[in-house]
C-alpha cells in the first residue's frame, strides 16, 4: 500500500521575533534546539509549571530592569514543589541563568522570560514519582499583553478547584481551565473573562488576579479562593498601601457586588494594571478609567520601570 505524503502544515505567521537563545538539560542552545520529545509527559499530560517574569526598558538610564527575578524564581520553585519536582538550582541558580539568556539577546525593550520545569519521562503512566523534570527557559520581548482598558464577562467556565488541581501554582495543565476561559471571552466579544470559583466568588481573570475599589476601599479575593498567588498582586498591597495609602482588604467577593463596584481593574505580571471599564454589559463607574485605577497604574508603572528609587530593590538590571 502506498502511503501519501501528509499535507504541509501551514504554521501561522509568529508575530514575535523569535529569540536566539534558550536553556534546556543544563545548557544554553539556540532556539532551534530547544526542542521537547512528543513522549515526554508534559507534552501528553501538561505535567509541568511555569513562571512568567518582566523585564522593563528604562531609556533614560539605559537599563533594563527585572522585576522581581527573585520572588518570581521563589514561586516558580514552590509551584515545581506542588509536583514534588526537585532542580538542582536554587532560586539564585535560575536567577542567573535568566539574566544571561536576557543579555545574550541584548534587548533594549521590555522583554518576558518564561522559565519551564517540565516531566520529562517518557511513558505512558502519568505520575510525580520516579520521573525526571528538567528546567527551560526563553526570553522574548513584550509588550502590552492586554489593554489597559478591558471589557470582561463572567465565565461560565468555573476555576479550577485546589482539590483537584493545585491553583495556587502556574501548572502548565491548568492553563487549559484559562484558555477555555479566555476563549469564550474572546469568542463572545469580550477582552477578558472573569472566573469564579465553585461556590460562585469572584476568583480571578484568565491569567490576571483582580481587585475591586468601593466606598474608597480596596478589596482582592484571598488566596483560599482558588486563586494564583501573583507577585503583582503582592506588589499592589504594598503599592496601594504606601503610595495611595489604601490598604487591601482580602475577603471574599460576589460577582453581583463587581457589578455595582467603583472600580476593578486586573493584575498581572501581563496584565500590568488593567482596568475593568465593563463586566456583563454594565459599566463599571462611570465606564472608564478610574481615578483609583489610574493612580495604581501610574505608581506600578513608576516602579516597574525604575522611575521610584523606594522600589529599587525589587529590579534586578541587567546590564553592567
Ligand atoms: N492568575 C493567573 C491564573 C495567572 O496566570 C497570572 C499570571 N502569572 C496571574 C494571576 C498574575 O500573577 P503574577 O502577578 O505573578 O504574574
Amino acid at each position: 500500500m502506498q502511503t501519501q505524503t501528509p499535507p504541509k502544515i501551514q504554521l501561522q505567521e509568529q508575530a514575535v521575533t523569535h529569540p536566539q537563545w534558550g536553556f534546556l538539560r543544563g545548557q544554553f542552545v539556540p532556539i532551534a534546539d530547544a526542542k521537547i520529545s512528543i513522549m515526554t509527559q508534559v507534552v501528553n499530560y501538561g505535567i509541568g509549571a511555569f513562571g512568567g517574569i518582566r523585564g522593563y526598558w528604562n531609556d533614560s538610564k539605559q537599563q533594563l530592569y527585572v522585576f522581581r527575578l527573585y520572588d518570581h524564581y521563589r514561586r516558580f520553585l514552590n509551584s515545581g514543589k506542588l509536583l514534588a519536582a526537585k532542580l538542582p538550582y536554587t532560586a539564585e541558580d535560575l536567577a542567573r541563568i535568566t539574566l544571561d539568556l536576557i543579555r545574550r539577546e541584548g534587548y533594549r525593550t521590555d522583554v518576558y522570560a518564561r522559565p519551564l520545569i517540565y516531566n520529562a519521562t517518557e511513558d505512558i503512566t502519568p505520575r510525580l514519582y520516579d520521573v525526571e523534570f528538567d528546567f527551560a527557559c526563553f526570553t522574548r520581548p513584550l509588550g502590552n499583553y492586554i489593554k489597559l482598558e478591558v471589557r470582561a464577562c463572567t465565565s461560565s467556565w468555573r476555576r479550577v478547584d485546589d482539590a483537584a488541581l493545585p491553583s495556587r501554582g502556574k501548572i502548565t495543565g491548568s492553563y487549559v481551565n484559562s484558555a477555555l476561559a479566555r476563549t469564550e471571552a474572546h469568542w463572545n466579544g469580550y477582552d477578558e473573562a472573569i472566573v469564579l470559583t465553585h461556590d460562585g466568588h469572584v476568583a480571578e481573570g484568565s491569567a490576571e488576579n483582580l481587585f475591586m475599589v468601593r466606598d474608597g476601599k480596596v478589596y482582592t479575593p484571598p488566596v483560599s479562593e482558588n486563586i494564583l498567588e501573583g507577585i503583582t498582586r503582592r506588589t499592589l498591597f504594598q503599592v496601594f498601601n504606601d503610595e495611595l495609602g489604601l490598604p487591601v482588604i482580602e475577603r471574599s467577593i460576589d460577582r453581583s457586588e463587581l457589578y455595582i463596584a467603583d472600580e476593578a481593574m486586573f493584575c498581572g505580571t501581563g496584565a500590568q494594571v488593567a482596568s475593568i471599564i465593563e463586566i456583563d454589559h454594565r459599566a463599571i463607574g462611570d465606564g472608564k478609567l478610574g481615578p483609583v485605577t489610574r493612580k495604581m497604574q501610574d505608581a506600578y508603572f513608576a516602579v516597574v520601570r525604575g522611575e521610584n528609587e523606594k522600589y529599587s530593590n525589587w529590579l534586578t538590571p541587567v546590564y553592567a
